[in-house]
């Protein structure tokens, strides 16, 4: 399948480029640096991209890849605390060889570290997504990294691709760019195969594609294909677009906003979601599942309805009222996610029961939805 990209480009005003740490450090022999040429080159092509009109912001890795070679590594480590000592000394260098060359272009700058909580704490959420705005409004390109100094995996997003989709989200951007040493989602490992073929566009983000997605990732990163796959569910899933492409392709960014036909494109799921519910499809963790049957999930996807204690079936995990919890199918398939206005204890109590039959606890407010539709994202 082709996609005329010229016209689907038109309303793209705001894009996230992400680049991962295999084009921004490189190992030698010696140990590992930055890759300064691959860095010049990008920059030269954010700042020509800026200059036509687009508002761009770069969620860049290469934070530990810098540091490890301030820090005399030949290889990655995998200590904890040498990796988050190795991000808060690469991040500095980081920020430093940025800040130098945008500069030459005239460009400022600003540094933004985010962890898992940041997103999914709803105020912090919100004022991340002001500041974002009012970084671009004032002109200026945010540069963003996971705080890797601080996170330890409870409240990590954990990976750069992922990140790189919240923050398109974060920012309300059209397309978010994916730039590595691959160049796209092949139909086979192009290493492997010389069948292997280059998938120019991806209407829908299928099983099929799913099964595409090798999990290598490099010494210096820590995403393959299946994150980037992730990031691009996540875009899709919000209604926006997502391109993979090669990051040494020469100014790639520019080329594609052109709608030149590089690397694989993303298309939208469907309509655009609401900030709110991207919120509490992709930022939230579910703190529990529950199993619905086959009517209450026709009931939510087919005519936008709340979820009832009728149509459930099991509950598990441990969730509160008001947090996210994840609605699957009776065969295990996850197909929505929302906000629950009952907890764990209260909720098996009325499981499987009518409306009519659920007794109001006294000092309770009692609540007819399990999750109000408004509070209820279709993922499927
Ligand atoms: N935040 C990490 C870094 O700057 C990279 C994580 C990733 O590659 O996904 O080095």
């Amino acid at each position: 399948m082709t996609a005329n990209r010229q016209a689907l480009f038109e309303s793209v005003k705001r894009i996230v480029v992400k680049v991962g740490s295999s084009s921004i450090a490189v190992q030698q022999s010696d140990g590992f640096d930055l890759n300064r040429p691959q860095i010049d080159a990008l920059v030269a092509d954010i700042v020509a991209a800026k200059k036509k009109g687009c508002e761009v912001l770069l969620v860049s890795s290469g934070a530990i890849g810098a540091g490890l070679g301030r820090l005399n590594f030949k290889h990655r480590p995998r200590k904890m605390a040498i990796l988050q000592a190795a991000a808060a000394t690469g991040q500095s260098r980081l920020m430093y060889a940025y800040e130098r060359r945008f500069r030459r272009h005239n460009q400022y700058v600003a540094q933004v570290l985010l962890t898992q909580e940041d997103v999914e704490n709803r105020e912090r959420y919100k004022n991340a997504s002001q500041t974002l705005q009012m970084l671009l409004k004032h002109n200026i390109i945010p540069i963003i990294n996971e705080n890797d100094t601080v996170s330890v995996k409870e409240i990590r997003v954990g990976d750069n691709d992922t990140l790189s989709a919240l923050v398109a989200n974060l920012a309300q951007a059209q397309l978010l760019i994916i730039l590595s040493d691959v160049e796209g989602l092949y139909t086979s490992d192009p290493h492997r195969s010389r069948q292997a073929r280059l998938i120019p566009v991806v209407p829908r983000i299928t099983g099929e594609i799913w099964n595409l997605a090798g999990k290598a990732s490099s010494e210096l990163g820590t995403g393959g294909m299946d994150t980037k796959l992730k990031a691009a569910k996540i875009v899709t899933g919000s209604g926006e677009m997502a391109v993979m492409a090669k990051s040494s392709e020469p100014n790639v960014i520019q080329r594609i906003l052109q709608g030149e036909n590089i690397g694989t494109l993303f298309l939208p799921k469907g309509s655009k979601l609401s900030g709110r519910k991207r919120w509490i499809a992709f930022c939230l963790r579910p703190r529990g599942t529950i199993v619905v049957d086959a009517g209450a999930e026709e009931a939510l996807t087919r005519y936008g309805r709340s979820l009832l204690a009728t149509g459930i079936r099991s509950a598990s995990g441990d969730f509160l009222f008001g947090e996210a919890i994840s609605c699957v199918n009776e065969q295990g398939q996850e197909f929505a996610r929302g906000l629950t206005n009952y907890d764990l204890i209260r909720l098996q109590r009325v499981i499987g029961k009518r409306s009519s039959e659920i007794q109001p606890e006294p000092g309770q407010k009692y609540y007819d939805e399990v999750i109000h539709r408004d509070n209820l994202v279709i993922l499927e």
